[in-house]
């Protein structure tokens, strides 16, 4: 029985490893947690909305021990020319390797960005950004810094714009725990491009751009970062902004450990894929979701995002599938659903298969996307249960 080795239980992860867990075919999956987080709702509890518990599931509630074993392991090398990884805790051989390991930030060297910036990008993350905020606000109320309630989010992508539509929500609320005027908190959101949510048309935007600002959010485009400090921004106009919470959203790049193993990688360090996403190096190397880089029609790498993994992870084990039982691979290609963006718990915006929609249908459609993540990962019971979490911890 030929072994395969499934990297990372993200969304391309443990969308393959659920598909293979029904076609009957035993895998090995290696992740750094025991759990699988829901990484494109982390902007709801990392700013204020509900406890954590609803956000994420373990992997040995999903997958049965019968097909899969789950390793909780760091991956730090993998070497594809001796089919061998090597995590922390062990080592692994394969016949098959699954790299589904997604992003790291990408920075744009800009200086002290790395080192004095929150990411959001994990359940841990989500954690210590929404710690960090509780922290800034109690000491204000002892000292009175004004830099301690000026929040500023780098970049204004999906990641940035969600994040701001919570925090614009949620800090009044934490504002009158600690008795602070509302008037004197600060959320401040920079984008250096002129416009926010890159991937929707103008009217949406705007539209975003509204009701973020109704909530007392401030955007402000054409800002470019050019330094970060210990408590300070400093932008390219020369102007400095003091602020003891920085949260960068603005870039990603793929895992690093593609390009260090000798993988062909784009210039964000995502590996090329074939059209049976294969690496183009390693036949028995698939790679898919954040880390790699698939050529769509315009000729560019498609964008990285939860339904491009999850589409990629179901047809990487459709292909491994067809490959143990000799049969011809199929081609991928992407069935893009659209975007949708969450301006704080009621409304938001996006489009659906070409069709635009804002206010509380997006809202309702992003919850669908939701629940049809859920019922994939662990069918009606799992979805059960989170909604008794959500409906708890509200
Ligand atoms: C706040 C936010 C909102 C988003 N909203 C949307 C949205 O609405 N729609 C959408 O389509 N996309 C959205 N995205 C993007 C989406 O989450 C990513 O594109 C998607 O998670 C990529 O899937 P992946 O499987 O490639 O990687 P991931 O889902 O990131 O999974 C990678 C897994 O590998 C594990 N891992 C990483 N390194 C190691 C290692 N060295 N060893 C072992 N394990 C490791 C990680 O812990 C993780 O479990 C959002 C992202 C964020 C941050």
């Amino acid at each position: 029985m030929a072994k395969i080795l499934i990297l990372g239980a993200g969304y391309g992860g443990m969308a393959a490893a659920v598909k293979m867990q029904k076609s009957k075919i035993p895998f090995t999956i290696v992740n750094k947690h025991s759990y699988h987080y829901f990484t494109t709702l982390l902007h709801e509890p990392a700013g204020g909305r509900n406890d954590f518990e609803p956000y994420y599931v373990e992997i040995s509630d999903i997958l049965q021990e019968s097909e899969a074993a789950i390793v909780k392991d760091t991956i730090v090398e993998i070497h594809p020319e001796e089919k061998r990884v090597i995590g922390e805790r062990d080592e692994y051989t394969y016949d098959y390797l699954v790299f589904a390991l997604g992003n790291a930030p990408e920075f744009f060297g800009i200086p002290g960005l790395a080192e004095h910036s929150l990411l959001l990008r994990s359940l841990e993350s989500a954690k210590e950004i929404r710690s960090h905020i509780e922290n800034m606000f109690a000491a204000y109320a002892v000292d009175k810094d004004p830099s301690r309630i000026r929040i500023v989010v780098g970049g204004a992508g999906l990641t940035g714009v969600e994040l701001c539509g919570e925090m614009a929500e949620w800090l009044p609320h934490l504002a009158s725990r600690y008795r602070i005027p509302d008037s004197k908190i600060e959320l401040i959101n920079l984008e250096a491009a002129p416009t926010i949510l890159p991937m929707l048309d103008k009217r949406l935007q705007d539209t975003a751009r509204e009701v973020l600002e109704s909530k007392g959010a401030r955007i402000r485009t054409n800002e470019k970062i050019v330094r970060v400090g210990e408590g300070e921004v400093e932008l390219a106009t020369g102007e400095k902004i003091e602020a003891k919470t920085m949260i960068w959203t603005g870039g990603v790049r793929a895992n690093p450990l593609l390009a260090q193993a000798g993988f062909d990688c784009d210039p964000r360090g995502r590996a090329r894929v074939n059209e049976f996403l294969q690496s183009v190096d390693y036949p028995d190397v698939f790679v898919m979701g954040d880390s790699a880089a698939f050529v769509g029609e315009d000729g560019r790498p498609l964008p990285p995002t939860a339904q491009l993994a999850s589409q990629m992870g179901d047809h990487v084990a459709d292909n491994l599938n067809y490959l143990l039982n000799g049969q011809p691979m199929k081609k991928f290609t992407f069935d893009y659903m659209g975007t949708l963006a969450s301006l704080g718990s009621e409304v938001g915006v996006g489009n659906v298969k070409g069709f635009s929609t804002k206010g509380v249908a997006a809202t309702v459609m992003k919850e669908a996307s939701k629940i049809k993540w859920l019922i994939n990962l662990g069918g009606i019971s799992l979805l059960a249960r989170k909604n008794r979490q959500f409906t708890r911890s509200h």
